[in-house]
C-alpha cells in the first residue's frame, strides 16, 4: 500500500501507473487474466490449468459472457496465427491482411535465382 501524497482531487480511486498489464485470455474457460507485462508469460489458466493465449494489444476482445462472439473471435484468431506462420515459414505468400492483429502481411520481393521460379 503506498500513501496517496500531494493535493489529489477527491475522486475515483484510479492511480495512473506506468506497468502495462498484458491481457490473457483462458479460451475454453472464458476467462482473461491481467498480467504485468514484466512477467514471464505465458499465464496459466486458474481454472483449467493450460497456458492462456496472449491477447496482443491492439485487439478488442469481446466479452466472454457473450459466448457466441467469444467463440467466433477465436476461431477467427487462430486461423489468422495459423495463417501468419504459415507466411513466416513459406516465405513467399500473398498479401494477407489479418484483421485481428491490425496487421498486413505483403510478399516478400522475389529474389532473382530461386529454384522455384514459375514461368
Ligand atoms: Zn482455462
Amino acid at each position: 500500500m503506498r500513501a496517496v501524497i500531494g493535493s489529489a482531487p477527491a475522486g475515483p480511486a484510479r492511480p495512473r501507473t506506468r506497468v502495462s498489464n498484458r491481457t490473457w485470455a483462458c479460451v475454453a474457460c472464458g476467462k482473461t487474466y491481467r498480467r504485468d507485462q514484466r512477467l514471464p508469460g505465458p499465464v496459466i489458466c486458474a481454472i483449467c490449468r493450460n497456458p492462456c493465449e496472449y491477447v496482443h494489444w491492439k485487439m478488442r476482445v469481446p466479452s466472454p459472457k457473450k459466448a457466441r462472439e467469444w467463440d467466433r473471435f477465436w476461431r477467427l484468431y487462430r486461423s489468422e496465427r495459423r495463417e501468419l506462420e504459415r507466411c513466416f515459414r513459406d516465405g513467399n505468400v500473398e498479401e494477407v491482411v489479418l484483421d485481428l492483429l491490425n496487421m498486413r502481411i505483403l510478399p516478400r520481393l522475389k529474389r532473382p535465382g530461386t529454384s522455384d521460379g514459375r514461368r
